[in-house]
């Protein structure tokens, strides 16, 4: 990336820049696991929906994995008539079944009331249920599926007293965030082989969800296994829908420092973007990671341009103080930033590049007449 900066004379700021290399070498890695384990991978979208990474995902793997009718939408627009597309969310609506019918491939309801209304209006699709293994593994309990009232997912312990063999064709389940290791798989599945096995002979598939960082996992043998011992145990095809082990290590903000000054002691400096345009920084309150981290005496706090007190990138050590000007780049935001960036304070969106190696190609670049389109009324 630095080469790619140093001759490609970026000038937009602030500035998305997609790594092409970076998403094929993440697709060739999971092409290998699927070869040798025998599973299906889908990319989960949601994760950076941006209409060239959805196609080349679709190309390389097997499907797309979708939460609601517009990424369903956009995604059947995407990979064409034929690919596959797999949807759960806890948030189906009746008047967009019958679309969602037809759009999607595989459909996952997520409650026993959700599955029983709208599994009766027919379709093509495979119908599954999403369980909750009910088994956690994150201690913060914004984002743990199987935190107690989860709204995500039936109840494995409920699931036997549902009768559903012969109508449902596969099972769903995802429990992690950012997992760089397998253990939490062997154990969640250990708890469900229980009810896996009582049923499976009506099973055609079972997807075990995303949430892993399936590519930085060094060793892959416990999972190559599982899905071994699982496809010949039961015959059923196994899916993973990994979203940012795809495209996470393949984002990069690129901002320019448009002021600084001394605060209380130390050295604020603005730049031209803000944390609205990677929320997850002020979400998790974890510091964004430098293209170029330096380990010197100069304390810096990198701040957003935003009126919010806490927009702020992290605090750094510099060998030198950066000028007015000078190019801060931040590293491994491909997910979850751009689909949940915003135009707070009327900011514009940064603009979106693709870098393939060779050449830097703008993809995309927002406006005024995007935020005016969002908030004028009548035109
Ligand atoms: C978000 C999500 C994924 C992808 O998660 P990553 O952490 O990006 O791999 C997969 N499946 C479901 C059901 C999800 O909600």
């Amino acid at each position: 990336m630095e080469a790619c900066l140093r001759e490609q004379g970026l000038t937009d700021s602030p500035a998305f820049i997609v790594d092409e290399t970076a998403i094929r070498k993440s697709l060739r890695d999971l092409a290998e696991l699927r070869e040798e384990s025998g599973c299906k991978v889908l990319y989960s979208m949601k994760a950076l929906p941006l209409q060239p990474v959805v196609e080349l995902a679709a190309q390389e793997l097997d499907g797309i994995s979708v939460s609601s009718l517009f990424e369903a939408r956009l995604a059947r627009e995407c990979i064409g008539a034929d690919g596959s597309i797999h949807l759960t969310s806890p948030g189906l609506r009746n008047g967009e079944f019958a679309e969602l019918s037809k759009l999607c491939s595989h459909i996952s309801f997520n409650s026993p009331g959700q599955w029983q209304t709208l599994a009766a209006k027919g379709g093509e699709y495979s119908p599954g249920l999403r369980i909750n293994p009910k088994l956690s593994f994150l201690s913060d309990l914004r984002f743990d599926p199987c935190r107690p009232h989860s709204k995500l997912g039936i109840d494995i312990e409920l699931l036997d007293q549902l009768d559903w063999a012969g109508d449902v064709e596969g099972l769903h389940f995802h429990t992690v965030f950012s997992c760089q290791d397998f253990s939490p798989l062997l154990r969640t599945m250990e708890k469900i082989s229980k009810a896996l096995s009582k049923q499976a002979s009506a099973l055609k598939w079972l997807n075990l969800g995303g949430g892993y960082l399936f590519s930085q996992i060094e060793d892959k043998g416990a999972f190559v296994q599982l899905v071994k011992a699982l496809k010949g145990d039961f015959a059923l095809d196994v899916y993973i829908e990994p979203g940012k082990d795809i495209v996470g290590r393949a984002g990069y903000l690129c901002t320019r420092v448009i002021d600084r000054f001394d605060s209380d002691g130390k050295t604020v400096l603005i730049v031209d973007s803000t944390v609205n345009h990677h929320p997850e920084i002020f979400e998790y309150q974890r510091a964004a990671e430098l293209l170029n981290p330096q380990q010197g005496e100069v304390p810096v706090i990198l701040a957003g341009s935003s009126c919010l007190a806490g927009d702020l990138f992290g605090e750094y050590r510099f060998d030198k103080t950066p000028e007015i000007g000078e190019r801060i780049v931040f590293k491994n935001l491909g997910a979850y930033s751009l689909i949940k960036a915003n135009r707070f304070n009327g900011y514009n969106l940064p603009t979106i590049y693709n870098w393939d190696g060779k050449n830097l190609m703008q993809l995309k670049q927002d406006d005024y007449q995007d935020y005016r389109k969002q908030w004028r009324v009548g035109g």
